[in-house]
């Protein structure tokens, strides 16, 4: 780093328009402790304040060399966990996210194989929803002619990648949704589901189980079939420019949507942040559409009661529930609803599981620690069950609790809220 240069002497017009906003940081150091890469590794370069410190040098020119930075931004989670600490309203994530942006394009980039793949597959795979059709059917196959055991045994799959990758769902559970549900009972109104990539290809079923919990509380649910991506994962990735074409993609497929439902945290906290995103009336008009089911639910009320389930359940908030949208209290009021259900308290509930997209990947042992911290806290919670509402959450909570050899399973809020079948 070259010598500092007062802020206060630089040309405010040479400055990039989100340096104002890293002088919003008053160095208190509140945020440090919520920060799970400052609790792992305890340095000041991998907490907030230090990463804000950084950033603001970065866009003085104090930086002679980006990837001296570089590795301390990497390994931010983007959890958000010190937005919620600040009291400083510091708007940590946005301006994180803007400086990968401009990181990305720096001529003296070193990235690793395992990044650049990463980034290819966002952008050219899970971009394209045809695509990420195929790449499932083709891993389906993999898998059946077993594949995956050979490339196991041989190493070339990493085993945390194979740890935490679930086994991919027979094209039936993987098939999309219809493009209408019919509500059942009494018609209450008419909601729209983004359905999501990953929830769609990993996780189809409980993507089914949302719909159907929408439809027998009466809603009836459209699913509007030119929707995309979200583009969360490529913004983290620090590629804005190919998320902007996925969200106004988006924009276009919800237009005529008055309710747009989610049931993926990450996506949620991407859809209401479009408006950020493109700038445009329509996109930020188009986020204040968006809600969780989980808000959605809590908001209408449930109609039909939820079936019995005789199990004691610690709800995990995803960092972008509670952080990034600021739902926080709504998941556990629609649980408590559940007969025979009992939630058990959860101290570390909002703490990052260490998931972050697909920062598990890219950041194996860090994650590995963080999530040793939240499955070692979950098991001795006393539950059997833990509910939490964001795919890649579910597969890192997972992953934490088999490594632990803890027999917690790990559900989504909505599976506890279906009413029993009608016979
Ligand atoms: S986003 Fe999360 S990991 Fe990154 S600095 Fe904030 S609290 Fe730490
Ligand atoms: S809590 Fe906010 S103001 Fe205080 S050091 Fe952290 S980011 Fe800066």
């Amino acid at each position: 780093m070259s010598a500092p240069t007062s802020p206060g002497c630089a040309s405010t017009d040479a400055l990039p328009a989100w340096h104002r906003q890293t002088l919003d940081c008053v160095h208190c150091g509140l945020c440090l402790e919520a920060c799970p890469t400052y609790g792992v590794l305890g340095t000041e370069t991998d907490s907030p304040r230090g990463r804000l410190y950084l950033m603001r040098a970065f866009a003085e020119g104090r930086v002679d060399d980006p990837e001296a930075i570089r590795p301390h931004l990497d390994r931010c989670l983007d959890c958000r966990a010190c937005e919620t600490a600040c009291p400083s309203g510091v708007r940590y994530g946005a301006i994180l996210e803007t400086v990968r942006e401009e990181l990305r394009a720096s001529p003296t980039r070193t990235r690793t194989l395992r990044m650049k793949l990463a980034s290819a597959w966002l952008r050219h795979v899970v971009a394209h929803v045809g695509r990420l059709r195929w790449f499932f059917r083709l891993a389906r196959f993999a898998e059946w002619i077993g594949l995956r055991r050979l490339a196991r045994a041989m190493r070339i799959l990493p085993p945390e990648v194979d740890a935490l990758l679930p086994r991919v769902p027979s094209a039936a559970e993987r098939r999309p949704l219809p493009a209408l549900i019919a509500a059942q009972g009494e018609r209450r109104g008419r909601v729209a589901f983004f359905a999501g990539c990953v929830m769609e290809s990993v996780f189809g079923e409980i993507n089914r189980k949302t719909v159907e919990l929408l439809a027998s509380n009466g809603f009836e649910v459209v699913v509007p079939q030119g929707q995309r991506c979200c583009g969360a994962l490529l913004v983290h990735d620090g590629q804005r420019e190919p998320a902007r074409a996925l969200a106004a993609a988006n924009v276009a497929a919800f237009a005529n949507c008055e309710v747009v439902i989610t049931n993926s945290a990450g996506c949620g906290a991407m859809l209401r942040e479009y408006g950020e995103l493109l700038g445009t009336a329509a996109a930020d008009e188009f986020a204040h559409r968006c809600l969780d089911i989980t808000a959605f639910l809590a908001r209408e009320g449930l109609r039909e009661t939820p079936a019995r389930c005789e199990a004691r359940v610690a709800y995990d908030a995803p960092c972008h529930l509670c952080h990034a949208q600021g739902v926080r209290t709504q998941p556990a009021e629609l649980l408590k609803q559940v007969p025979g259900l009992s939630l058990v308290p959860h101290a570390t509930s909002e703490d990052c599981c260490g998931s972050a997209g697909i920062y598990n990947l890219l950041q194996p042992s860090l994650a590995a620690a963080i999530g040793r911290r939240k499955a070692d806290a979950l098991a001795t919670g006393g539950a059997e069950l833990v509910a939490t509402g964001n795919p890649g959450c579910m597969m890192q909570i997972a992953a934490c609790l088999r490594a632990a050899g803890t027999p917690l399973r790990v559900v989504h809020p909505v599976e506890l809220l279906l009413p029993p079948p009608k016979r």
